[in-house]
């Protein structure tokens, strides 16, 4: 069932809420997930309400550009990103350890292997 969750970078500054399931929950070890560890969830770009901070978000890109990487320029925490599905529609990849409230070992965790994408 969908819920809506409240995430926010460390320092507070970057603020969202979003409207998902939390059950295609993924971890992936392509170059930059496997060095920030993330537990990614993906959700349409209308579900996904920036509450504060877009001020405050330093964005990093690499390899094809498709995906913004946009991290809070006070704490560093990347809570979020903006990309695209396959079918090309706004997405939302939500840093799953940034949402308030989720217990991350409850979870279902599926390993993707996006160092080979
Ligand atoms: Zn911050």
């Amino acid at each position: 069932m969908e819920q809506t969750y409240k995430g926010s970078c460390h320092c507070g500054a970057v603020s969202y809420k979003v409207e998902t399931e939390l059950k295609d929950v993924i971890s992936c070890n392509c170059s930059i997930c496997a060095k920030r560890g993330h537990i990614l969830a993906f959700a349409p770009a209308a579900k996904f309400e920036l509450l504060s901070g877009s001020d405050n978000l330093t964005d990093y890109q690499f390899g094809s550009g498709n995906i913004h990487h946009l991290f809070c320029k006070t704490c560093g925490v990347n809570s979020f990103a903006e990309g695209h599905m396959p079918d090309g529609s706004e997405m939302r990849a939500i840093n799953v350890r940034c949402l308030e409230g989720v217990d991350i070992e409850s979870l279902e965790v599926t390993p993707v292997n996006g160092k080979d994408f």
